[in-house]
């Protein structure tokens, strides 16, 4: 039988604050348990300690009801989980507009998705540091360019890499980057799809990892990945 339930993290409405969509009203819908395990994870409670709850997806129908149209599906990796592709279809025949952010390592299918945001992870983000076990699968899993290609082909869709602030690493997340969108076949003309975020959670220091993006998107024609949540309300749950 089909599950009619999810594990969910949060459910909280905000600003979107990451990606083309940025600032649009919406409600998020957070679903805990992940295949991988960032280093840097920004939503610790939906990997390293997941913690979520099962929710009946009658219950996330009627929440997103009561919020704006936009709903974005995130994580943790909601990819996992083949009720989310119910909730989605629910949430689309409601008049919903679909986001499902992902780091694009699992195909599922049934998705109803308007805006497909994936997320691949870069070598920077394993956990040799905390975690080598995990580590070591993690590094196995966190590209997966046949998956990736399918998903590309299936959804409208933007690619946002979450790359280092740390100045002289930064030209190894952009070989690596480069190398995984030549093996996706992404077009020049859709360099614009492709966001560079950077990993900083701390407000005081984004604007100056900002600039240190601005050269590299002018000369490669990527576009500037904001993280408007962490510049208006830190790095804090729920927003
Ligand atoms: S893929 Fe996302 S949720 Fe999973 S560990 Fe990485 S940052 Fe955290």
């Amino acid at each position: 039988m089909a599950a009619t339930t999810l594990p969910i993290a949060e459910v909280f409405r905000s600003l979107q604050g990451e990606g083309t969509l940025v600032g649009v009203p919406s409600t998020f819908v957070r679903v805990a348990g992940c295949n991988l395990r960032c280093v840097w994870c920004d939503s610790p409670g939906t990997s390293w300690q997941s913690a979520g709850q099962p929710r009946a997806l009658d219950e996330l129908v009627d929440a997103c009801a009561r919020g704006p149209r936009h709903v974005v599906l995130t994580g943790g990796e909601p990819l996992l989980f083949p009720a989310l592709a119910e909730l989605s279809r629910r949430l689309s025949a409601a008049g919903h507009h679909i986001t499902v952010e992902s780091a694009g390592t699992r195909w599922l299918d049934g998705l109803a998705c308007d805006l497909l945001s994936l997320s691949p992870k870069l070598a920077h983000s394993a956990p040799w540091t905390r975690d080598p076990e995990w580590a070591e699968r993690h590094e196995r899993r966190r590209l997966a360019p046949p998956v990736l290609r399918r998903w590309l082909a299936a959804y409208p869709w933007q690619l946002k890499f979450v790359v280092t602030s740390d100045a002289k690493r930064l030209s190894a997340d952009l070989d690596e980057i480069e190398t995984l969108l030549t093996e996706l076949q992404i077009p020049n003309e859709s360099r614009h799809q492709v966001l560079l975020m950077p990993e900083c959670t701390d407000p005081k220091r984004l604007s100056a990892a900002y600039r240190q993006l601005v050269p590299v998107c002018l000369e490669r024609g990527f576009r500037l990945g904001e993280r408007l949540h962490i510049a208006l309300f830190g790095h804090t749950p729920g927003t």
